[in-house]
């Protein structure tokens, strides 16, 4: 574990100290069996966000294992007593690989634990949440998966930006943008996307931003489509920038904007201008 690992650790444990959160389940939600894995999504940040089932399952669980895009607000809701794990990715450093989330989930559950699988937003939403339910199923390990509100969906919410609004599209794709531009385009047709879909959401896009903004220009999308960027959506660290399609990547540098961050590119967008409840005027 690193210092920085360490430190995060002890926040947590300083700020669980004297948690007020009783050790119960909540009045008429399910019972944390022990031995069980409950993979539950955390939704984009803000931790008003949590659904029900997510906050029973923080009150029962004994052992947490949780991604990067977990705020310490939501973890700060665990047992006093329950033990955390953290499973993310953090900058170049070595973590878990799938393989060892995986193992521990087994284990845990294996040595008659609570296990709770807390992932961002939610876990069957680019969460890699279906391998790990295989595996748990491969192991005989009972599961129950707890959706959660997807960033792409309740993130562009707290940006004023409906991801569907009538007259403007009937339809919405959402997508990942981290293989675009790697010889990858057998695993995604961005010129069919490109036609099909007037509204687009990307997640994991920020180092690809210039790559993508191309190919969906190439497929005939235009450069002036509004395109906005929602950064660390439904937290108080939330930034909007919006600009055209051909200055996606620069909009991105311009104003510093980092992962984790929601892309959307169609008419939507315009909407944020007058719809931004919750923040700032778009930048
Ligand atoms: N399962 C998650 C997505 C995980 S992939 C979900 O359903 O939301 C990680 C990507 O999600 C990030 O690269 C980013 O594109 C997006 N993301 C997650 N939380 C976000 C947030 N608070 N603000 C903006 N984007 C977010």
């Amino acid at each position: 574990m690193s210092a920085d690992d360490k430190n995060r650790q002890e926040i947590i444990r300083l700020a669980l100290s004297d948690s007020p959160m009783p050790d119960i389940q909540i009045d008429g939600m399910p019972e944390f069996t022990p031995g069980w894995v409950w993979l539950a999504g955390a939704g984009p940040g803000d931790p008003g966000l949590l659904t029900l089932h997510a906050v029973n399952a923080l009150k029962q669980a004994d052992k947490v294992v949780y991604d990067a895009l977990v705020s310490e607000d939501i973890l700060s809701l665990v047992r006093p007593d329950a033990e955390l794990f953290y499973a993310g990715k953090r900058g170049g450093k070595p973590s878990w690989n799938q393989q060892d989330i995986t193992d521990k989930l087994i284990e845990l559950a294996q040595d008659g634990h609570r296990v709770l699988r807390l992932k961002g937003g939610d876990p069957f939403v680019f969460g890699r949440g279906g391998e790990e339910a295989q595996a748990l199923v491969a192991a005989d390990i009972p599961f129950r998966l707890i959706p959660g509100i997807s960033a792409g969906v309740g993130g562009l919410g707290y940006a004023g930006i409906p991801a569907t609004h009538r007259d403007v599209n009937h339809a919405v794709t959402f997508v990942t943008g981290h293989l675009a531009g790697k010889g990858q385009a057998e695993l995604l047709d961005w010129a069919s996307i490109a036609k099909a879909s007037p509204v687009i959401v990307i997640y994991m896009a920020m180092s690809r931003l210039a790559v993508i903004a191309e190919l969906l220009m190439q497929a005939g999308r235009s450069a002036d489509e509004p395109v906005a960027i929602v950064t660390h959506a439904t937290t108080p660290r939330q930034r909007i920038a919006t600009g055209r399609l051909a200055e996606a990547a620069k909009l991105a540098e311009q104003h510093n904007l980092e992962p984790p961050s929601i892309i959307v590119i169609g008419e939507v967008v315009n909407l944020a201008e007058t719809l931004n409840w919750f923040g700032d005027k778009p930048i």
